[in-house]
């Protein structure tokens, strides 16, 4: 087929649940569509909150039963039909409810009527995936509407994952193969593709998710699999920046900063990137833009792997909602590996995340999320063995090319419970 295009320009466009919080905002990313001329992927999350009702369905129908959950579902369908009626109008609405619609509206009822407390984490990811099904559906729609050669394809066809549910592990080689024949083949043929962030399918068919706030991960996967040449997030802020405007008064736009640095921004609780993100775009030396929806004509901030010669200021992450964990050993015995592993066994086996660590002679101390659930398990499981004690409501505090001055300026009229640093790295848990 000696027409069709090469994809070594392609790029992907990721567009995340603010940018589509209303159809007046989806309407406006038209032109950030039409302005590309290369092949364009689009990985879409859920439509504003959706993900979080969605949650919040699953939870009626398992806790309060099947009447309430579906009286919850209904009304997040009639958002959605209310939302692609106006983005459409009503003729085109008409036909985008017959066709592509009806059967994801079907699909929800069905999987909230199944849900399944004995099977909580297989239920939640049938029910909260549809809520980018949804978002995508519709912004098919109105992309062909405004004659653009677009074509939505159920990423639940390409992604092909473990099932350990809403964290699952992709399949790399299969889902590079399908990836290739399934969306590499339609934007060759000129298409743009348009698919949804966050999900995927395991082997048996199962709709599973990849962790809240997942579909840059997405974006970053298929790019790399597809040898994209760039991926952009569209954001509702002017680029990256050195800390969170939303937790920080004084923050400085970054124009250009390493895979390294963000990796450890968002590694440690830097909302702006999801932290799997990075490393399939850095294996594969793909640049990540940021950009803003909202002006596309604002330069925003691009990040890859040859950032050389430029002096970052201290960039800062604060992660709240950790809980200190310290376990002493109940007989004067020493912390060491024995123990060490028993404790990390521990962690390991209830998934738990460890923010941060330390150890002294006879005690050890984690930081995890305060995730109500993970905790008390947690707690429970060292107690047999260990003397615990838990400080709740307390943060992570991460300062990168920190200062001391800086340092003191960050943590004035807060205790320091535990401090850590490296020639590049100061990280405290502060309350
Ligand atoms: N919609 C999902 C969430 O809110 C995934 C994402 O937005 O990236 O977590
Ligand atoms: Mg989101």
């Amino acid at each position: 087929m000696g027409s069709t295009l090469s994809l070594h320009t392609m790029k992907v466009y990721k567009f995340g649940g603010a940018s589509i919080a209303t159809a007046e905002k989806m309407a406006a990313l038209l032109p950030i569509v039409t302005d590309v001329k290369e092949p364009l992927l689009i990985v879409m999350s859920a439509m504003g909150k959706t993900t979080n009702a969605l949650e919040k369905i699953l939870n009626l129908a398992i806790n309060e039963g099947a009447a309430p959950a579906m009286a919850a579902a209904e009304k997040l369908i009639e958002e959605h039909a209310a939302y692609a009626r106006t983005l459409l109008g009503e003729r085109d609405y008409e036909r985008a409810d017959t066709t592509v619609l009806a059967p994801l509206f079907a699909e929800l009822r069905e999987v909230v009527k199944s849900a399944n407390g004995n099977y909580y984490d297989r239920s939640y990811d049938q029910i909260v995936c549809m809520g980018e099904l949804l978002s995508t559906a519709i912004f098919n729609c109105y992309l062909q509407q405004q004659a653009v050669p677009s074509q939505w394809v159920d990423v639940r066809r390409v992604m092909r994952t473990d099932d350990n549910h809403r964290d699952a592990a992709i399949d790399w080689n299969y889902t590079k193969l399908d990836a290739e024949a399934i969306i590499g083949r339609k934007l060759k043929q000129g298409r743009v593709v348009v698919v949804q962030g966050f999900i995927g399918a395991t082997a048996d068919g199962y709709s599973v998710t990849l962790g809240r706030e997942g579909s840059d991960y997405t974006a970053a996967v298929l790019a790399a699999m597809l040898a994209a040449s760039s991926v952009t997030i569209w954001k509702d802020v002017d680029g990256f920046r050195n800390a969170d405007p939303k937790q920080f008064p004084d923050t400085v736009k970054i124009n250009e900063i390493s895979f390294t640095e963000v990796i450890e921004m968002a590694y440690y609780g830097a909302q702006i990137i999801h932290p799997k993100t990075i490393k399939p775009l850095h294996n594969h030396n793909i640049p990540l833009y940021v950009k803003c929806f909202l002006d596309k004509s604002l330069s925003g901030s691009v990040i890859r792997g040859d950032v050389s010669g430029i002096t970052y200021p201290p960039l800062i992450v604060l992660k709240d909602s950790q809980v200190l964990i310290q376990v002493t050993t109940r007989d004067f015995s020493f912390i060491t590996e024995d123990n060490l592993s028993r404790i990390y066994a521990v962690f390991h086996g209830l998934k738990i995340k460890v923010n941060m660590i330390q150890n002294a002679a006879i005690s050890f101390v984690a930081c995890i999320d305060n995730r109500e659930d993970k905790v008390k398990a947690v707690v429970a499981a060292l107690a047999k063995d260990y003397k615990v004690s838990l400080n709740e409501g307390v943060s992570i505090l991460t300062v990168r090319h920190y200062t001391p001055e800086i340092f003191f300026g960050l943590t004035k009229g807060r205790q320091i419970l535990l401090r850590q640093e490296t020639r590049k790295t100061l990280q405290a848990v502060i309350r």
